[in-house]
């Protein structure tokens, strides 16, 4: 019997649960709006509780959660989200609330690193040490792997913060980061398309001029993280990226702020895939908790 394991994605505005073993055999899965810690985490144990019922228990735990989290299994505040500003998540100890009821291995980290993870197991970072994956969805998230370990340090990174040139002439908009402004999140997450334009992202056309302003600060974020990681491969999802005509744009304008400094073939003839989007879809996520679970369980 194949081995079975309970993964969460912690969202903004939702949770989504499965339990499965990888891609092809998810065997449940049920999504719910983000409230309050104590509602909506009581949600995902109730759902492993009935899981567990029907297809026998669970060996591991994943959670890929919003953050900022602590990822270090030796610290006292591991397994909590702790400074975000969801003010009610604050301070949640989310892998403790789930162990009193689940006695297993936990797998905790961003949902970024969690999707890489994913993207590393099953999807288009396979056989990569050194790689990135970049969410642009209500946030902007980066996560990844250097020398075949998912990034950790201080705490994770926080890609999606890194300030990158504003042109104020060309574009007049201040930014809707709540802590920097202007930072690459405050410019290009998709509550910046939104307020910059008057209209939600999925509903431009596609040659809407929103998307050169956006492929060009992605670009920018993009080539900052080029130079300091020389990540293998750059993997991009999130809400956002759901238009296709994008990646192009990104592509040109990625080389073009180069200028041809780096001279791989994975900046020139290949850069097509070389940024690219997730291999495992709109599954990344609940994928990559569920790595994180595997891994939780080899120890
Ligand atoms: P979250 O970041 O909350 O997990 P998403 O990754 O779906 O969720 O991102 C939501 C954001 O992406 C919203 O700002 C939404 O307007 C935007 N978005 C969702 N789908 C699209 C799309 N197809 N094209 C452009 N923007 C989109
Ligand atoms: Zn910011």
């Amino acid at each position: 019997m194949s081995q079975l394991f309970g993964a969460i994605e912690a969202g903004g505005t939702k949770f989504v649960c499965a339990v499965g073993s990888g891609p092809g055999d998810i065997r449940a899965e049920s999504r719910f709006p983000t409230t309050t810690p104590g509602e909506t985490i009581a949600q995902a144990i109730a759902f492993f509780q009935e899981q567990e019922l029907l297809h026998g228990p669970l060996q591991a735990i994943g959670i890929s959660a919003f953050g900022p989290i602590d990822p270090h299994p030796k610290s006292p505040t591991f397994g909590t989200i702790t400074t975000t500003p969801k003010l009610a998540w604050q301070h949640t100890p989310i892998v403790g609330m789930i162990r009193q009821h689940f006695d297993l291995p936990i797998g905790f980290d961003t949902d970024v690193n969690g999707a890489a993870l994913g993207e590393h197991h099953w999807g288009a970072a396979q056989g990569l040490d050194t790689f990135v994956y970049l969410t642009i969805g209500t946030g902007i998230g980066g996560g990844g792997m250097v020398g075949g370990r998912l990034i950790h340090g201080l705490m994770h990174p926080e890609m999606g913060h890194m300030y990158v040139p504003h042109d104020w002439d060309r574009d007049p908009f201040p930014g809707v980061c709540p802590f920097h402004g202007d930072c690459l999140e405050g410019l290009a997450n998709g509550p910046a398309l939104e307020a910059r334009w008057g209209t939600k992202g999925e509903s431009f056309a596609p040659d809407h001029e929103a998307w050169l302003l956006e492929a060009h600060y992605l670009a920018l974020g993009l080539v900052n993280i080029i130079t300091i990681l020389s990540p293998q491969r750059i993997i991009l999802g999130g809400g956002v990226m759901g238009q296709p005509h994008i990646f192009p744009l990104i592509h040109r304008e990625v080389r073009h702020q180069l200028k041809g400094y780096i001279q791989m073939a994975e900046m020139e003839k290949a850069i097509d895939s070389y940024i690219v989007p997730p291999g495992l879809g709109s599954q990344a996520g609940v994928l990559g908790s569920i790595a994180l679970a595997k891994e939780a369980l080899k120890g």
